[in-house]
């Protein structure tokens, strides 16, 4: 074993991987995914366009085809450009990779989305998490408190925020974005975007120091691995150099070119999970002892007495939510559940009364 203690960094020594549960015959509700597949039609047309990738040929890096297609169909202003990411998960560790100065700190709000952290501590960062109100509200006086003290290179706000959906006021990002001013970037990562239906995209061209960051996961192709963010050319040329050259495999290309000819079903698919998560909340509040927090995102986070209990009374009835009770003091007893079909919500809302 002397061998990794030798080598390995203490950071990637503290550091526990990434657990994904099995969840092979289980109603899966734990990771945000849409839970709709393609039709058969679109199946068929998308083997079509695949089967014609020259899978023998490196991708051509520039991604000028689908940076277009993105551009076109995500709202990226005029005059803007996205650099893509192997779902956004790459581009957090580019940022951190570009960023990391000795001493560079990055600093997000707690609970939040578990990546900021670790890309953090893997690029040799400190990471200042800035606990949420008790409401899950932002905390702005903690968080312009925090800015000043450490004066972050990077800032992170999920919007909305995951694990809790909240949706943070768009007056206290302001001023976050002001705060910061040209001492650090800030990240509005909008990966639930097609849920909030409000964006901070089309206010790139106010801030210097805003990066807007995206992904196709939630909308319905997490298994692709695409992401893309924008902001201003000078960052992007930037972050340019730090993302290896073919990071988007030439498969991910063509289907993610395809499915921009079709985001109206994708975009169909949001509006039912939004119609949806009213409906599951509404029914969950007449359970007795649930609280449900207001969320902009396709999960709802709720709060039940004993939610281990509840949780593993779920797994008995093969249903798989998140049990984020141990994450953060904020969140204890909270399970996150995430939004589905009507018939999947129905089995959980049976499951759940059974298990409470
Ligand atoms: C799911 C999620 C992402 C990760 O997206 P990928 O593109 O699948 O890597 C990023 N940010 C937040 C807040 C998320 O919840």
């Amino acid at each position: 074993m002397s061998l990794i203690a030798n080598i390995i960094r203490p950071e990637v020594l503290a550091l526990s991987a990434y657990h994904v549960p099995d969840s092979s015959g289980f109603v899966k509700l734990d990771a945000m995914e849409n839970p709709y597949t393609l039709s058969s039609d679109l199946q068929r047309a998308l083997a079509e366009r695949l089967a014609q990738v020259a899978l023998n040929r490196y991708p051509v890096p520039s991604y000028t085809g689908l940076k277009n297609a993105i551009r076109q169909q995500f709202g990226i202003p005029e005059n803007y450009d996205v650099v893509l990411g192997n779902g956004s998960d790459e581009l957090i560790s580019m940022v951190s990779v570009a960023c990391a100065k000795p001493g560079a700190k990055v600093l997000a709000p707690v609970p939040g989305f578990v990546m900021y952290a670790m890309s953090a501590h893997l690029a040799g960062m400190d990471f200042v998490g800035v606990p949420l109100c008790a409401d899950l509200t932002l905390d702005k006086a903690a968080m312009l408190a925090a800015i000043a003290e450490h004066r972050p290179a990077i800032t992170y706000l999920a919007y909305p925020n995951n694990p809790t959906g909240t949706l943070f006021e768009v007056a206290d990002i302001e001023a976050i974005l002001r705060a910061v001013g040209d001492t650090g970037i800030v990240i509005v990562d909008e990966a639930y975007q097609p849920f909030a239906q409000t964006s901070f995209m089309p206010r790139l061209a106010e801030f210097d120091n805003l990066l807007v960051m995206r992904t196709v996961s939630k909308l319905g192709l997490a298994g692709i691995r695409l992401g893309y963010m924008s902001g201003s050319k000078a960052l992007l040329d930037e972050l340019e150099k730090v993302r290896p050259p073919y990071n988007i495999n030439v498969l991910t290309e063509a289907a993610a070119e395809f499915m921009l000819q079709h985001v109206d079903i994708l975009d169909d698919q949001a509006a039912q999970l939004r119609e949806q998560r009213s409906a599951l909340a509404a029914a969950m509040r007449q359970l007795p002892g649930v609280i449900v927090f207001p969320s902009a995102a396709n999960f709802l986070l709720i709060r039940v007495p004993q939610a281990e209990q509840v949780f593993a009374n779920l797994l008995k009835q093969k249903i798989l939510v998140k049990n984020v009770g141990k994450m953060h003091a904020l969140l204890e007893n909270c399970l996150r559940i995430t939004v589905s079909t009507p018939q999947e919500n129905a089995l959980f809302l049976d499951a759940l009364s059974a298990s409470l």
